[in-house]
């Protein structure tokens, strides 16, 4: 479990300055497991500016610190990635996100051939699923229930 100490150094590690502005960031984001869309995030830390969080935002995407979740509608959502590289399995209903990783994927994407010249440096993925509370909550939806 990544704290926002560990974030910091890892800032550190990667040549950029761990500022205070940074760490009113972090903490913000720290403080709400849900996560935050880039605008929230503006109007909710105090004194930092847009372009910083901004600027904060990619440099934490980069280095894998933060998760970027895309939802059907709406603006991507940010929150503090605490267990390292993993994706993300999301309901389209109720929007509840679950954290996963599978090894077969990550050794699939990292072989995977792109083009001559290039290198996989990274990856994104979202698997969109209906949940349990919300299949239940609409049992004729379920693939499962199709019988054609
Ligand atoms: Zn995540
Ligand atoms: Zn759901
Ligand atoms: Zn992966």
């Amino acid at each position: 479990m990544l704290t926002v100490e560990d974030i910091l150094h890892a800032i550190e590690d990667g040549g950029y300055r761990a500022t205070g502005s940074r760490r009113r960031l972090l903490e913000t984001l720290a403080a709400r497991g849900e996560g935050f869309t880039a605008e929230e995030l503006v109007g909710e830390v105090r004194g930092v500016g847009r372009a910083t969080v901004y600027r904060t935002i990619r440099l934490l995407l980069r280095q894998g610190l933060l998760c970027k979740l895309t939802l059907q509608d709406g603006a991507p959502r940010y929150s503090l990635s605490r267990v390292g590289h993993h994706h993300h399995v999301v309901c389209v209903r109720c929007g509840a996100v679950r954290d996963f990783r599978q090894s077969v994927i990550e050794r699939i994407l990292k072989d995977l051939e792109v083009g001559e010249g290039s290198a996989v440096v990274g990856h994104r993925i979202e698997v969109y699923v209906v949940c349990p509370g919300c299949r239940e909550a609409g049992v004729a939806t379920s693939p499962t229930a199709a019988t054609g």
